[in-house]
């Protein structure tokens, strides 16, 4: 029965075969929302795909956050949104009075999905108006914005989360569970590939492929959730990277940003990650982590749902099976605990710039022909998600 397997079983248990148990267990202790009087009010910057794919359905279902207020530039969108979530007209700000969130008590946290290069004026507007920050991926275009925002939130005094949804997704929370178990053995290498098609008729990819407003191309879009991935699946941190490139000039598409990039980190146990990214190659979010006993394949890793894990030891394959949650839900609601006192920052600030700091030592390796770059700089993330964030809240 769920309910009576303690956590201390769990932990005797051997690791193969405990996904399926610690899931049940989660589910068991799963826990119910909060009175609405009592979640943490989110304002949602930027109403474009993501915030009305997910964030907004997110929050619908969320378990300690909701939604408060929108802010765009497009009135009648602002609009429909509010009216369909419910919400007051005056629940409505435009960019130019974003400002006067300061003065409204509804809204703790503001969420910024925007174009990538607004992510730090908006932050840090949102900062000095007192409020708590979530920022989408990736942080900022530069180092410089990244330690802004970090500054801001520490004049502040208030929370700044960068928004790594793979941090809470069950899948990858148990992959990391299993490799610093050893159930991999000594883990070797990684590989990750992360790209798609960009499609420059679609608004929302035309600012991706233009360097004012997304920064690096594939690489800040896609290839940022997989060197995401290798320094959480490793739970250690590149010290040596090298980068090569293969970009065509004549594709329209790669104006100002870079395509393919392939790289390789140099961790300190000595294991290696090959990772690459793309806005021109078939679509995919996998990852691989080669262990000396056994291997987990990750085929999709890091879609918003339908992932699909398995543990693979010579011939035999074996699905690593979690629930599946709503991750935006999962990743706002771990927010709103942070904002209530409830749980650590487990993806703050700092994962964001060490993810631009390593970006730019690709991209400058790339500038070189392929030199090799020091990344060893000495950070170490504060939180491990494996040791924090439970398979299911
Ligand atoms: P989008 O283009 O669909 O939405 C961006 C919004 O910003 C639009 O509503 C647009 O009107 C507004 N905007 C304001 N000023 C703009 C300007 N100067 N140029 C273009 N748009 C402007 O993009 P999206 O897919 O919603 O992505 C938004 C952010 O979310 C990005 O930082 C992206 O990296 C991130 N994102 C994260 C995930 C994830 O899984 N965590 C997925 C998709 C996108």
């Amino acid at each position: 029965m769920p309910q009576e397997i303690s956590r201390r079983t769990l932990i005797e248990l051997s690791v193969a075969g405990t996904a399926a148990l610690a899931a049940a267990e989660a589910r068991a202790q799963r826990r119910p929302a909060l009175p609405k009087d009592q979640k943490i009010g989110f304002a949602v910057v930027g109403l474009g795909k993501l915030s009305q794919g997910q964030i907004i359905p997110g929050l619908r279902s969320a378990r300690s956050a909701k939604l408060v207020a929108v802010v765009s530039g497009h009135r009648d969108k602002a609009a429909r949104i509010a009216a369909a979530e419910g919400l007051p007209t005056d629940a409505i700000y435009s960019y130019e009075d974003y400002d006067r969130i300061a003065q409204d008590p509804r809204i703790q946290v503001v969420y910024i999905v925007l174009p990538n290069a607004m992510h730090a004026e908006y932050t840090i507007r949102a900062l000095k108006a007192g409020k708590h920050v979530l920022c989408e991926k990736p942080m900022a275009t530069s180092v410089a914005d990244c330690e802004a925002m970090i500054a801001a939130a520490k004049a502040a005094n208030r929370k700044l989360m960068i928004a790594y949804r793979c941090h809470y997704e069950p899948k990858n929370l148990e992959a990391m569970r299993r490799i610093r178990s050893g159930a991999l053995g000594k883990p070797r290498l990684v590989v990750t590939d992360m790209g798609r098609q960009a499609d420059p008729s679609d608004p929302s990819d035309a600012w991706r492929l233009d360097r004012k407003l997304a920064g690096d191309g594939a690489l800040g879009d896609m290839g940022i959730y997989g060197v995401n991935a290798s320094r959480y699946l490793l739970n250690e941190e590149p010290v040596e990277v090298r980068a090569w490139g293969n970009t065509d000039k004549s594709d329209p598409r790669f104006a100002t940003t870079d395509d393919l990039i392939a790289w390789q980190f140099r961790f300190p146990s000595g294991a290696i990650c090959n990772g690459s990214t793309s806005f021109n190659y078939n679509a995919t979010m996998s990852f691989e982590v080669w262990g000396e006993k056994a291997r987990i394949r990750a085929d999709p890793g890091a879609f918003y749902g339908g992932n699909h894990f398995a543990m693979v030891d010579g011939g035999n394959l074996k699905e690593i099976d979690t629930p599946e949650v709503d991750q935006f839900a999962r990743e706002m609601d771990w927010m709103a605990d942070v904002v209530r006192g409830k749980a650590p920052l487990v993806s703050p600030g700092e994962e964001g710039l060490q993810d631009v700091r390593l970006m730019k030592a690709i991209t400058d390796s790339l500038a070189r022909g392929g030199a090799p770059i020091s990344t060893d700089w000495g950070y170490k993330r504060a939180v491990d998600p494996a040791a924090v964030v439970d398979i299911v809240a």
